[in-house]
């Protein structure tokens, strides 16, 4: 990102620059016409860039582009807007463990799609985190099977949340998986269809296009790279889709599932086209965009059983298809977990603790896991 190098304090009366001697942070604020969506001020950021040595970080707050550099410390809190940020160190990280086992708890939500307040109080009012929005699930594993980007106008805000809590449940000797869904894929690959207008006003105010606020260098856009695309925790097995039957007849593992996915991440970033696997797994029955557990070509009981059997598992643990409320099909084998957070009034945590499942409400009731009504096989959008 060559203009993110250039110095970026200018002359003109109405912008305010600063410089802190010391800890070495340099800054502007840009005044000029507010920026707006649906005539709020936009709040948006940070976005934060490597440099040689130091970071540089943009956004939008109150609705005036914010550029501030700073030196690099390998954890480092800034605050931006109102708000503390804490980054890690420079080099991704690589994921390569992708099956976890052990005597702890998991939890699981999938496609927040922006609704990040709403996500808060469902980790809060079950126990994820504490009141100050801490992780406070000790050991326990989050899975969180992908689609944070897209549709609402609190993406940034939970993905820089999500980095915070991965780092403090590694601390407190638990975990969170932020698996990939098709929406970061779409946005790392520049698709923005469903990318909320508040987010290209703010990228076009700052004159980088949205995708590359994301891209190679970045620390979101490096930390989301790092992601993978499955994870297999205490016998269940999660991804943003689904697993087609195809890969149980073509003896694939899950290793070598998500190298080849990730290895396909981004085509502009590709030396050629997907190709075969490359491109089967980015495509309609791939796990990021599978729905063949709930419509389409509908996978058999004996297909789910020779996925079980195949991938050592006992549930598969899916989002991306949406449903009222987490339920489970195929027997309680597979259980849908996009309980329709999107649309900004509610959604659901699934619980599995000793061996039991339940599904947490946002104001933090349990219930038990039901089988979907078979007579409605139609997955409701
Ligand atoms: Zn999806």
């Amino acid at each position: 990102m060559k203009i993110l190098n250039k110095k970026y304090c200018v002359t003109v009366l109405d912008n305010i620059c600063f410089l802190l001697v010391g800890f070495l942070i340099t800054g502007c604020s840009f005044g000029g016409k507010l920026i707006t969506n649906l005539d709020k001020p936009i709040i948006d950021g940070p976005y934060v860039f490597e440099q040689v040595d130091s970071r540089l970080a943009i956004g939008v707050c109150e609705g005036r582009i914010k550029r501030f550099e700073f030196s690099y410390l390998p954890e480092q809190v800034i605050e931006y807007c109102g708000k503390s940020n804490t980054i890690g160190k420079k080099q991704p990280l690589i994921i390569n463990q992708l099956v976890y086992q052990g005597d702890f708890n998991v939890a699981a939500v999938s496609d927040i799609h922006g609704q990040f307040r709403l996500f808060y109080k469902l980790l809060q009012n079950n126990n994820i985190i504490d009141i100050d929005g801490n992780w406070n699930f000790n050991t326990g594993h989050l899975v969180v099977t992908g689609d944070v980007f897209d549709r609402g106008v609190e993406v940034t805000e939970a993905l820089w949340f999500l980095y915070k809590l991965e780092n403090q449940a590694a601390k407190a000797g638990g975990k969170l998986h932020y698996l990939l869904g098709n929406h970061e894929v779409m946005v790392l690959n520049d698709d923005l269809r469903y990318v909320n207008d508040k987010y290209l006003i703010a990228a076009q105010a700052l004159k980088i296009p949205y995708a590359q606020l994301f891209a190679r260098g970045s620390v979101l856009g490096d930390w989301l790279r790092s992601r993978s695309v499955l994870i297999k925790v205490n016998g269940m097995l999660f991804a943003h889709g689904g697993f087609h039957p195809y890969l149980v007849e073509q003896k694939m593992s899950l290793n070598t599932i998500n190298d080849i996915f990730k290895q396909n991440l981004v085509k502009s970033e590709l030396n050629s086209s997907r190709k075969e696997w490359g491109d089967y797994l980015h495509t309609d029955n791939g796990p990021i965009w599978y729905r063949g557990y709930f419509k389409n070509e509908q996978a058999t009981l004996t297909q789910i059983d020779n996925l079980l059997r195949h991938f050592e598992i006992t549930h598969l643990v899916v989002g991306h298809t949406t449903q009222d409320q987490i339920e489970t099909r195929y027997n309680g084998k597979v259980i849908a977990i996009d309980a329709r957070m999107k649309a900004g009034i509610r959604g659901e945590i699934l619980l599995w603790r000793n061996g039991e499942f339940s599904r947490g409400t946002i104001e933090g009731q349990q219930f038990l896991l039901k089988e979907a009504n078979q007579a409605n096989k139609s997955s409701r959008l």
